[in-house]
């Protein structure tokens, strides 16, 4: 089952179930609060909120999403993309709990010959908030459950809040079982490899106050208008449906790991971490081209940073498979080609986006051919110094004047058989951090990758984590 099928039959199931077809809001969220469109129900916000009067009562919707802070998982799980597509189907006040679960249900069990995804009932497994009795109480009359099958999770799990006074609920979770091969037995509670979890549905049904924090807060009532908000992850339907071994292998996104492999000339499935190498550029290109598709290009700030970043670590994984040549005419044309038919405006932009990604990829070999000649002086001094560690300051100007993250320095020195003063650079990096801090409290210019993070910072959610902490 293609990714492009399973998107109509979802389309077509709750299009013909009275909820009006939305299509895809850009990756790059209205709302300037927010870097990314991390959830489906994200363009549904103000309706889902109450702050404007929803214009449908029953909505559907196959959302593109980011999510950066999923990013140390991608490659290492098998269901952690840092772009993935969100299927969504939301009340505004119409159907609640027992209609947002026999949906569910249905679509997920119906036969393929009749327009379902044709899971077998006895491989599913689902989560409920454990102080909510109705949810169970509706999973074991609508879908048969046992209550073995039905597990309970806690608030940090399985309810849902934006942290703020307003609407909030509790969330039931629906999960697939691979089977033994794939881990111990007992269900979601006890292991999520095993256990993959495919569909979150939300029952915004209380009003909240005196939140003090997404899991403490006082429950005033029950909303008079209650809200369904789901989200079933496209890429681990399609994986499952596949019968491929990880999201990175479906039609969507393996090419552009066969594109890696064949670039490097390393085979897929002969070598673990290559493989996780693989499965992030896969990743990594296929999120870069989207997000470049709708409007973002790379820069040194916000949403441009992650760009940069994605990229960056997508050259990087290159490198580590011994390919030091430029690659991303190879890898963005395999991405292009499997995104274009779902996503015909990826084909349409392709030239402006293909010239900003081969110009990012120059530009940053580049950077590191010119760090990489200063690196080897370095590397020359200390040897012939006969030290065996490389000085922190060396790392600090690589990193500091040539963008070098200090993981490449670390692993290039380790190929010269020297390791680097890594507590001096760390102190050289925390000394700029207070200097930049102090300008900028005395409104002097900051420096640009700093005052990057501290972008991020304001941003949470989508908070980006340092490229140092993105090792592969
Ligand atoms: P997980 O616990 O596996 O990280 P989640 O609970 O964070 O998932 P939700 O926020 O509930 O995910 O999102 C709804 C659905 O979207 C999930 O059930 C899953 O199918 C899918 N999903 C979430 N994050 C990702 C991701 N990074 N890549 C692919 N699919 C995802
Ligand atoms: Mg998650
Ligand atoms: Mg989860
Ligand atoms: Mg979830």
């Amino acid at each position: 089952m293609q990714t492009a099928d399973i998107q109509r039959r979802w389309l077509d199931f709750f299009g013909s179930r009275g909820h009006t077809v939305v299509p895809s809001a850009s990756l790059i969220a209205d709302d300037p609060t927010v870097m990314f469109t991390i959830a489906g129900m994200v363009p549904f916000i103000p309706y889902l909120t109450g702050v404007v009067p929803a214009p449908y009562a029953r909505a559907t919707s196959v959302q593109k999403c980011i999510r950066t802070n999923d990013i140390e998982e991608v490659g290492k799980t098998t269901r952690h993309g840092t772009f993935f597509q969100m299927n969504g189907n939301f009340s505004f006040g119409d159907y609640f709990k027992a209609g947002a679960i026999e949906y569910a249900w249905e679509l997920l069990t119906l036969p393929e010959s009749e327009g379902g995804l044709g899971f077998a009932e006895k491989d599913l497994w689902v989560t409920v908030y454990e102080e909510d009795d109705e949810a169970r109480r509706l999973w074991k009359s609508i879908a048969g459950l046992p209550d073995e099958r039905i597990q309970n999770m806690g608030k940090e799990d399985n309810y849902w809040s934006t942290g703020q006074p307003g609407p909030a609920g509790p969330c039931s979770e629906i999960y697939f079982d691979r089977g033994p091969a794939y881990g111990p037995e007992g269900g979601p509670a006890v292991d999520d490899t095993r256990y993959i979890e495919i569909w979150n549905l939300v029952f915004m049904q209380y009003a909240i106050d005196q939140v003090t924090s997404k899991t403490d807060f006082r429950i005033l009532g029950e909303l008079p208008n209650k809200n369904i908000d789901t989200g079933m992850g496209m890429e681990r339907v399609a994986f499952l449906k596949q019968g491929v071994e990880n999201m990175y292998e479906i039609d969507q996104v393996r090419p552009v790991l066969d594109a890696a492999a064949g670039l490097s000339g390393r085979r897929y499935g002969a070598d673990a971490e290559d493989d996780v190498r693989m499965r992030v550029i896969a990743d990594h290109v296929r999120s870069s081209l989207m997000l470049m598709t709708d409007g973002v290009a790379p820069g040194n700030e916000g949403r441009g940073y992650i760009l940069r970043r994605l990229m960056r670590r997508s050259i990087r994984a290159m490198r580590l498979l011994g390919v030091d040549a430029p690659s991303f005419e190879v890898l963005f044309g395999a991405s292009r080609d499997a995104m274009s038919t779902a996503y015909p405006d990826v084909a349409e932009n392709y030239d402006r986006v293909s010239r900003l990604a081969l110009g990012e990829e120059e530009a940053f070999l580049r950077t590191l051919a010119a760090g990489t000649s200063i690196l080897d002086l370095a590397v020359d001094r200390t040897a012939k110094a006969g030290g065996g560690t490389l000085a922190g300051d060396t790392a600090f100007q690589l990193h500091d004047t040539f963008g070098f993250p200090i993981d490449l320095t670390l692993e290039m020195a380790e190929e010269a058989g020297l390791s680097v003063d890594r507590a001096a650079f760390d102190r050289l990096m925390s000394e700029q951090r207070s200097r930049a801090k102090a300008d900028a409290k005395s409104k002097k210019a900051v420096l640009a990758d700093v005052s990057v993070y501290g972008e991020f910072r304001a941003h949470g959610e989508t908070q980006f984590l340092g490229y140092e902490q993105l090792d592969t």
